[in-house]
């Protein structure tokens, strides 16, 4: 284990975490100091809920409004819709989105005696838990630092009732902050199969995946693939394909750095209003563009994981 909280040059032996030179003046180095010397007693139960979960997919993104959380989303639906059992977590704990988009803003998490039950979304076999579900009203701010987002993250794995799943989809906040360090060190022991980075073809937003990457390889996370979000749009009316940025290279990209290029999603506005309604494109806009994009991507990524089965 590395240190807990802080996001850069952490130590690599666990014995420092906390009190290498790097730790000094670090946030997280009193956590760090702790957990190292008493071990962490919540790791076990983190990875009995988390061991009966056969796949663990962690949703990146380099920048935020990439429509990385819509991706989560309709992922989670896809796969559902594919007979796997899934469940759809929620990370982004300062701006979450996620109980929007499955429709059940309003719904209260329930404490029972098997823990956080998720909730069930109306809109597809998915069960759902995110901090957005916790808050007493949509308009209250979260303002917390590291340790206080690590306390709450380490919470949801460790209390969430999500039994057997085949699938659990974490839908995190843009970049490489304390969320992203957190949840890949509490999967650790559990062997998640890796992220799936979700990026526009826009030149800022590639450069920002570098970060990404460098982030998913500092912590030894495998990457699932790159999926280009918003590259191109195609008339409602017509059907003519526009690409909006016809230099992209987010596919040049994924070959030159190894990693699967799982697949594209066009600008749909049917997606977007759904996105708004917290209801599910494809049960109300089956033939819409970026619903065959979106099952096209999932039989990817079942392909990816099924492999990740065998080896
Ligand atoms: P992020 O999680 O990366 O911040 P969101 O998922 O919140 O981004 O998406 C940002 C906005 O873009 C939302 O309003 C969403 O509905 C919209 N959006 C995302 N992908 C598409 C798409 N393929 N077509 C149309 N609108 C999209």
């Amino acid at each position: 284990m590395e240190g807990v909280v802080c996001t850069v040059g952490c130590p690599s032996n666990a014995q420092l975490a906390g009190r290498a030179p790097q730790c000094e003046g670090c946030p997280g180095r009193a956590l760090c100091q702790t957990s190292v010397a008493v071990g962490d007693p919540d790791q076990e139960l983190i990875d009995c809920r988390m061991n009966a979960i056969r796949h663990k997919i962690l949703i990146l993104s380099g920048k935020g409004g990439v429509g990385k959380s819509t991706i989560a989303a309709a992922l989670s639906l896809a796969l559902s819709r594919m007979s796997f059992k899934v469940g759809l977590l929620d990370v982004d704990i300062c701006g979450p989105s996620i109980p929007q988009l499955m429709g059940v803003q309003g719904q209260t998490v329930v404490n029972s005696s098997w823990g956080w039950m998720p909730l069930k979304s109306p809109i597809g076999d998915v069960k759902v838990i995110s901090v957005g579900s916790l808050l007493e009203t949509d308009s209250t701010a979260i303002v917390w630092r590291g340790p206080r987002k690590t306390a709450l993250i380490k919470r949801f794995l460790k209390d969430t009732f999500f039994g057997r799943l085949d699938c659990l989809v974490v839908d995190t906040p843009p970049g490489t902050s304390d969320e992203h360090l957190t949840i890949v060190k509490l999967l650790n022991n559990v062997n998640p199969d890796g992220a799936v980075i979700v990026t526009t073809p826009q030149k800022m937003a590639l450069y920002t995946i570098k970060k990404e990457l460098d982030f998913c390889r500092k912590l030894s996370l495998p990457v699932l693939g790159i999926v280009e979000n918003m590259s191109s749009f195609i008339c409602p009316c017509c059907e003519e394909n526009s690409e909006l940025f016809p230099n992209s290279s987010v596919e040049k990209f994924a070959e030159e750095h190894c990693i699967s290029y799982l697949g594209r999603i066009p600008v749909d506005p049917n997606l977007a209003r759904c996105c708004e309604e917290g209801s599910n494109v494809e049960q109300i806009h089956p033939l819409s563009p970026s619903v065959k994009s979106l099952k096209d991507i999932a039989k990817h990524l079942q392909i990816r994981l099924m492999q990740n089965e065998i080896t």
